[in-house]
């Protein structure tokens, strides 16, 4: 059955507010742009390691630190997923720890990694850790202004598997925020490009902390602008360079947007014309 927070999450329902219109379209980046994902992964990475280490004492927690961020760095550039590289470098840390202790003694404890896997990607987790310092304002004042008249959309455009990203939705309380979800396998242009056909004459903007997952394909895909937050933890968001171009604007954190609300919102009125 579908949950409550999904059938607000639907199409449909996002159909019915844009005949409304018009609005404002802001999509937004999930994690790490209003949430530390990248947290998450390297309290997973510990958190196996340590569990490892304390069945296998012989085998050195910073070593298995090590092989799964060699893993880590292979999986990355092969399947970029986060969902796939969490499996991949979990199984990995645990089948070279045997292979270093020559055997499995491990049998029987296998449950407990998952078992990790679950609690660090649970609701119960996100709903602690909360979003980063700042997103919390600059949602609530998105919500809360027009801009050029115009009531704003907020969209959550994130890229990951449904499993991992719905209880992180529902963990931060999203739905307060957001109007609708996109979660998709990948960013590419073609679904930037599939976006804005959908949101028709409406001005739409980016917000994200990718360049290359979110900047330069929503500039490419004919964005009315985009706002860069600058915190690449992983590789593979830092490819290529940012566009050169006057409807991007660049802060280095949500709190420095929060600290700066005039300055953002005057970027916002210049570039959302339809
Ligand atoms: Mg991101």
């Amino acid at each position: 059955m579908e949950s409550r927070l999904q059938a607000l999450f639907n199409d449909g329902d996002l159909e019915r507010t844009l005949q409304f219109g018009p609005l404002n379209l802001i999509a937004c980046d999930l994690d790490d742009t209003i949430y530390d994902g990248h947290g998450d992964f390297v309290e997973l990475k510990e958190r196996v390691a340590e569990l490892i280490n304390d069945y296998l004492p012989d085998v050195d927690k910073s070593w298995l630190i090590q092989k799964y961020e060699e893993t880590e760095a292979l999986s990355m550039a092969r399947y970029g997923s986060a969902y796939h590289r969490l499996f991949l470098n979990v199984a990995d840390m645990y089948l070279q720890a045997c292979e270093k202790v020559d055997g499995d003694p491990f049998v029987g404890r296998f449950g407990e990694l998952f078992g990790i896997i679950r609690e660090v990607f649970s609701e119960e987790n996100y709903a602690k850790k909360g979003l980063m310092p700042g997103s919390l304002e600059v949602l609530r004042e998105l919500k809360a202004n027009q801009i050029n008249n115009r009531p704003n959309l907020l969209l959550l455009f994130t890229q990951g598997g449904h499993m991992l990203q719905m209880p992180k939705i529902k963990g931060l309380g999203l739905n307060q925020f957001f109007d609708s979800a996109k979660i998709i396998p990948r960013k590419t242009l073609a679904e930037y490009i599939a976006l804005s056909e959908e949101y028709d004459s409406n001005p739409i903007v980016m917000i994200g902390n990718s360049r290359y997952h979110d900047i330069k394909p929503a500039i490419e895909a004919g964005f009315n602008g985009a706002v860069y937050i600058a915190n690449e933890p992983w590789a593979q968001d830092a490819k290529g360079k940012l566009p050169e171009a006057d409807n991007i604007l660049k802060y280095d954190s949500m709190k420095a947007v929060s600290e700066d609300l005039p300055n953002f919102f005057d970027f916002l009125e210049k570039v959302l014309h339809p």
